[in-house]
């Protein structure tokens, strides 16, 4: 490169960078094997930063430059036991992203920067690596993973979906919905919630439950509103995936009850015991269908009765359809129509904040409750015990009840010292 060039290239850099002002950061992951532990953040452009060690306590410090944080990254340290919480900040001002680590061990870091490669965009990656065995052995955790819901408002977009008589259309009254129950959501631990789609434009069916799929859902529930070519009907409903024949067999599977708990976990069962074996697989996957199907039942049924308390129900009972959304083999799928959007009464209703807010509260509460006492295997809240601490109680009483030690159970719930309060929800962790 002659002079020039670089000169010019360096002027072009230089106003690259000025209007290159508001960088963000979209995503982040974190991965521990013994050697390391790797956090990448994906950012919108290339990252302009710096890295600082800070010591007692001992702390990693990264300044990205111009750059705002638009993902959640609390729930990364659960991934390694390296570092202990990752905190973040936004010196005002400064339009500069803090990221703090906390650092559990001894340990030396490197920080570098990746180029766009296929679908994934600039990166800035932190890898850490424990300065010692007992680090290096400490820093490999099986993390339970968060239960995934994902959250379908219905249409959107040129499709507007029923159109209420004042005018209001369908779309319009579920997305309010459908971001509420994803804040709620968000805020029960153990749980994330990702939005289908979270603004005003088409998506199609199809792109529905792939979506769902690729973000690993556990449910995805879809957020409707019925509608009727006159205004007196109304109330709630919930439909659950049905294929073909299947109501008279889902009625067969809900009373094999031993039957379910064999098959949940079916992944495993498929890749572990079946490869190779294509008609094994089939049957097993006909069967995964028809547990998925029996559960949506089951939690249609709890979102059935939580509604009852303050809305109509325009069917008592989970109806079972086909529906294109619905149809989702390995995954659990449900349907609910909040109500009547042709009923003037109730189109009122579903218009009110209020009403939408218990509509969410109710779906947020029946379906954290159903993963609660059904979690999945590999999951977080499958993985962990709760206890509520009482009255005179300590930490190294509570921890012998369990037969945990008492810097495991103090490392669990982040504590640095031994104090603990009446009615503090303390993590317990597995032996
Ligand atoms: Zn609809």
């Amino acid at each position: 490169m002659n002079r020039l060039l670089r000169t010019l290239s360096l002027i072009l850099l230089g106003l690259f960078t000025v209007s290159a002002w508001a960088n963000q950061v979209n995503s982040a992951r974190l991965s521990a094997t013994a050697e390391k532990t790797r956090l990448v953040f994906e950012l919108s452009q290339k990252p302009n930063f710096t890295t600082s060690r800070l010591s007692s306590p001992d702390r990693i410090v990264i300044d990205i430059k111009n750059t705002t944080l638009k993902t959640k990254l609390e729930g990364l340290a659960k991934q390694t036991k390296l570092i202990e919480r990752i905190r973040t900040s936004q010196p005002a001002g400064k339009g500069q992203l803090r990221v703090v680590l906390d650092m559990a061990y001894p340990s030396s870091y490197k920080a570098f920067k990746l180029g766009p490669s296929g679908k994934v965009g600039h990166r800035l990656v932190v890898d850490v690596s424990p300065s010692s065995s007992k680090a290096a052995k400490a820093q490999v955790v099986k993390p339970g993973r968060d239960i995934v819901i994902a959250i379908d408002a219905g249409h959107g977009g040129k499709d507007p979906g029923s159109i209420g008589p004042s005018g209001i259309y369908e779309k319009n009254i579920v997305l309010p919905i459908a971001k509420q129950l994803k804040a709620k959501i968000d805020a029960t631990k153990g749980f994330r919630a990702v939005l289908i789609r979270s603004g005003d434009y088409f998506v199609s069916l199809n792109q529905r439950s792939e979506q769902a799929r690729q973000a690993d859902a556990d449910l995805l529930v879809s957020i409707h509103a019925d509608a009727f070519s006159s205004p007196q009907p109304r109330g709630a409903s919930v439909w659950v995936l049905s294929l073909g024949r299947a109501n008279n067999e889902m009625g067969r599977w809900l009373e094999k009850d031993d039957k379910l708990s064999e098959l949940r976990g079916i992944g495993e069962v498929i890749s572990e015991s079946s490869q190779g074996d294509e008609d094994l697989q089939r049957t097993i996957v006909d069967l995964a269908r028809q547990n998925n199907m029996a559960e949506s039942h089951t939690l249609a049924g709890h979102i059935l009765s939580e509604f009852n308390g303050f809305t109509k129900l325009h069917k008592k009972q989970p109806q079972a359809a086909s529906l294109a959304v619905l149809k989702s083999p390995d995954l659990v799928s449900l349907l609910v129509e909040v109500g009547f959007i042709s009923n003037p009464k109730e189109e009122k209703m579903l218009r009110s904040s209020a009403h939408q807010n218990r509509l969410a509260n109710a779906l947020q509460k029946t379906i954290t409750n159903y993963f609660k006492s059904n979690p999945p295997r590999d999951s977080w809240l499958a993985q962990t015990r709760t206890h509520k601490v009482s009255s005179g109680e300590s930490l190294s009483v509570i921890a012998r009840r369990y037969g945990v030690t008492l810097t495991a159970l103090k490392q669990a719930n982040h504590l640095k010292n031994n104090t603990i309060r009446i009615g503090q929800n303390l993590v317990i962790p597995r032996v």
